[in-house]
């Protein structure tokens, strides 16, 4: 099991230590996830594994808990042994809570691709409230889901909207635009 203190990986470098990169940026995505939701609670997050087993990524996905006394967040694969425990954490700029709550009413579901949700999660500019709806998706069998007031799905709509707009990648902007009629469909179905 990988304990890790994030504030270590602060002055990671891409370029000079790709490896320390990458690491950092899956904790960080596990801490957003795991802040995202109530602790004590076991989410099946949308985050993909990072290992790739004989050259092909592994299938499996974060199971993610977090713990709020004293603050730790555990992790593991769902299906290999990879797995860690992060602290650390509370108040770095990936600490999404308050975390959104889970029964709230009139919640609308909307279920996402793995390339549709990991296009999400690249998004430079959401606010807070998107943020937490995306990191917060969860995964029941095969599915994604995001979840969402219509108020949350109104307003993540404006931000994909706009980078969808600026982006000059095209297979990127198909992947966020298939992610903008899935939104709009659940609007208009409630409306
Ligand atoms: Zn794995």
């Amino acid at each position: 099991m990988l304990s890790a203190n994030i504030g270590h990986f602060e002055d990671t470098n891409p370029e000079v230590h790709p490896a320390a990169w990458k690491l950092a940026e899956h904790l960080r995505g596990i801490i957003r996830a795991a802040t995202a939701i109530p602790a004590g609670y076991d989410l099946e997050s949308a985050l993909p594994c990072r290992r790739r087993p004989g050259r092909r990524p592994c299938p499996g996905w974060m199971k993610i808990r977090r713990q709020d006394v004293p603050a730790h967040i555990y992790w593991e694969c769902s299906r290999c042994d990879d797995s860690g425990l992060i602290h650390g954490w509370e108040g770095c700029p990936y600490d999404l809570r308050p975390p959104r709550p889970l029964h709230e009413q009139a919640l609308m579901v909307i279920e996402l691709t793995a390339e549709e949700h990991a296009e999400l999660r690249r998004l430079q500019l959401l606010d807070t409230d998107s943020e937490r709806m995306v990191w917060a998706t969860y995964r029941e069998n095969d599915r994604l889901v995001l979840f969402g007031t219509d108020d949350d799905v109104d307003n993540l709509v404006g931000f994909v909207a706009f980078e969808a707009n600026h982006l000059h990648d095209r297979r990127r902007q198909r992947r966020l635009d298939s992610v903008l009629t899935k939104l709009e469909t659940a609007l208009r179905t409630i409306g």
